[in-house]
């Protein structure tokens, strides 16, 4: 099974993702109970709150490395198609699965890179195996990619031998090579010492810049101040408040949220 990039971009005004009233639970815990959002395409939509509120399960739930319960999940407007209900609801189209998952690439915490492959080799891997796309053409965009957050250098170095700050860069340039509709960033500096958070912020920061549609789960308030154009703070699996960035940031509404900033900022 090949994945398809669909050739022709979806009218600009459908949102690349886009989810409505979802609920998951893990067993008898509801983690989400009932969210909405949208991520209109070239947007850059921020996920914050405290830890264990759902961030992580939305983003998964997103490009549908986890399942959900209840509620609609779209992808250039295309709903995914699901069988069974509750916690027996599964998506029903594998293809569909491969397709969203593949537009929507993730950089994980902890990067994630495979220790038994040099930089280029994790860059190359994705689009070579899942969308057996060409090997010259996929080294060219690879190379390219890992001169975009500035580590081609390291091309045929292990990812043991790189700094935290320059494995993440390399997760981003293995997710950039995709060429996926969207960046689902989860955590994307929290495992890294402040001074090499800033040249993952950096990246980011030069990916918004560029238009880029993405999702943001960070504890980095400034960050989430700078690129977003949309927050969203979640409280226990809910909504519990959201806007522009300088609103939430400038002039918060709810009681929680205030708590939440004050102990955060
Ligand atoms: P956040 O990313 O905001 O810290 P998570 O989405 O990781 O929160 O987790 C939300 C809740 O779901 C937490 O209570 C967490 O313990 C629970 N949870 C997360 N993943 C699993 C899992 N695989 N199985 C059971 N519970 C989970
Ligand atoms: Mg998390």
């Amino acid at each position: 099974m090949t994945a398809q990039t669909s050739a022709t971009a979806p009218a600009k005004d459908v949102p690349v993702i886009e989810i409505r009233d979802l609920h998951k639970s893990y067993g008898p815990l509801e983690v989400l109970k009932g969210v909405d959002l949208v991520a209109p395409r070239g947007n850059v939509i921020s996920l914050i709150g405290s830890s264990g509120s759902g961030k992580s399960t939305l983003l998964r739930c997103c490009n549908l490395l986890e399942d959900s319960q209840q509620g609609d999940i779209l992808f250039e407007g295309e709903a995914v198609h699901w069988k069974g209900s509750g916690l027996h609801r599964h998506p029903a189209d594998k293809a569909q699965v491969l397709r969203i998952r593949t537009n929507l690439s993730m950089v994980f915490q902890q990067f994630n890179l495979w220790s038994h492959m040099t930089i280029l080799q994790n860059v190359m891997e994705a689009p070579l195996t899942v969308l057996k796309r060409d090997p010259a053409e996929v080294e060219a965009k690879a190379r390219e990619y890992l001169a975009k957050v500035g580590i081609v250098e390291k091309c045929d170095a292990w990812p043991a031998q790189l700094s935290g700050g320059q494995q993440q860069r390399a997760a981003i340039a293995r997710a950039l090579c995709m060429e996926p509709r969207a960046l689902l960033f989860d955590e994307p500096t929290s495992a890294l010492d402040p001074e090499l958070e800033q040249e993952v912020v950096k990246v980011i920061k030069a990916l918004a810049d560029e238009g880029r549609t993405m999702i943001i789960v960070t504890h980095d308030m400034k960050l989430a101040a700078d690129v977003s154009d949309h927050t969203i703070f979640l409280h226990k699996g809910l909504i519990e408040e959201e806007g522009p960035p300088d609103q939430l940031f400038g002039n918060p509404q709810s009681e929680r949220l205030r708590g939440f900033l004050s102990a955060t900022m």
